[in-house]
């Protein structure tokens, strides 16, 4: 019998990062709006610190905390390419979110995005619909579209990717609402055809094969130190990894030798948290993208 030692589930730890994120997205304008009111250490001291002692700005795309400041690595790339200029103070803020990209991969996605955290709670609900096993696949046009929208951005001097990116559109929404009281229809209308279109139709469509940022992220990360990783002796081939891939990548098949499609793996862990006897692991590799294709 095959002993089955117990791990950690990673997706509680992916739960709560994405709370966070979320949380973070919609008090950040409420904090701009009147950080008088709103400052933590005023409800601890019960005193008004001046507010530029604490002053906090941004969403996911960029955010300043004070003086420190950082970028999306997408959003310096956009920047780049479309003003056609570089400026040191980007370079520094997009540093750390870029190694994080280069070394984890794209854990952008899985781990802090407020609109993946909403599309993957949205696919409970298009389970519970009963419509789980309509398994529908496109052509993957993230990278198409990710460099579509660079040229676009290039030639007309625009950085016309944040458009396009979900949570930055989220954490745009809100900050309309809380410092001028509006939504803009365009933003809402993104958001929430995505929302109805994946519960009733295509579970993950938008991360699946339309997102351009999931795109680029995917480039960056190409050569990931952080993967998921089979212990062939362990799998009994259960298929239970395969079912949670939120992209159909069928991570059993590395337990037959074959390597899945390693750009669109996010790092979510989900198979790895499902798997009976733990045979799947996230952990640091040098050379994960070597796995032989078929073991002779
Ligand atoms: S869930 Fe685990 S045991 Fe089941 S097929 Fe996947 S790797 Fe093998
Ligand atoms: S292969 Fe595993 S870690 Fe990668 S996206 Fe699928 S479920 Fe997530």
């Amino acid at each position: 019998m095959i002993e089955r030692p117990k791990k950690l589930k990673i997706r509680y730890l992916r739960r709560i990062t994405q709370l966070i994120v979320l949380v973070g997205i919609i008090l950040i304008p409420i904090y701009s709006q009147n950080p008088m009111q709103w400052s933590p250490s005023r409800i601890v001291l019960g005193q008004l610190p001046p507010p530029t002692v604490f002053s906090i700005s941004g969403d996911t795309w960029t955010i300043s905390f004070g003086d420190f400041k950082l970028m999306h690595p997408l959003a310096f790339i956009d920047f780049l390419v479309s003003t056609k200029r570089f400026y040191m103070p980007a370079l520094v803020a997009v540093l750390i979110p870029l190694l994080i990209t280069l070394v984890l991969g794209r854990v952008f996605c899985s781990w802090l995005c407020p609109v993946g955290f909403i599309l993957e709670l949205n696919q409970k609900i298009h389970r519970f619909l009963g419509r789980f096993n309509n398994v529908v696949k496109f052509r993957d046009l993230r990278l198409t579209l990710f460099l579509l929208l660079l040229g676009v951005g290039f030639f007309f001097a625009v950085p016309v990717l944040s458009v396009f990116d979900p949570p930055h559109i989220l954490g745009r929404e809100f900050m309309y609402y809380f410092t001028h009281k509006q939504l803009s229809i365009t933003g809402v209308a993104f958001i929430v055809t995505l929302i109805i279109f994946e519960m009733l139709f295509v579970r993950r469509a938008w991360c699946n094969y339309l997102c351009p940022s999931g795109g680029g992220l995917s480039l960056l990360s190409w050569k990931r130190l952080l993967n998921i990783r089979m212990n062939k002796e362990l799998c009994i081939k259960c298929g239970k990894c395969d079912d949670a891939c939120p992209y159909y990548l069928q991570p059993m098949k590395l337990a037959e030798g074959e390597s899945i499609n390693w750009l669109k793996c996010d790092n979510c862990a989900l198979c790895r948290d499902v798997c009976p006897t733990s045979a799947i692991d996230l952990a640091f590799y040098i050379d994960t993208n070597k796995v032989k294709k078929k073991e002779e």
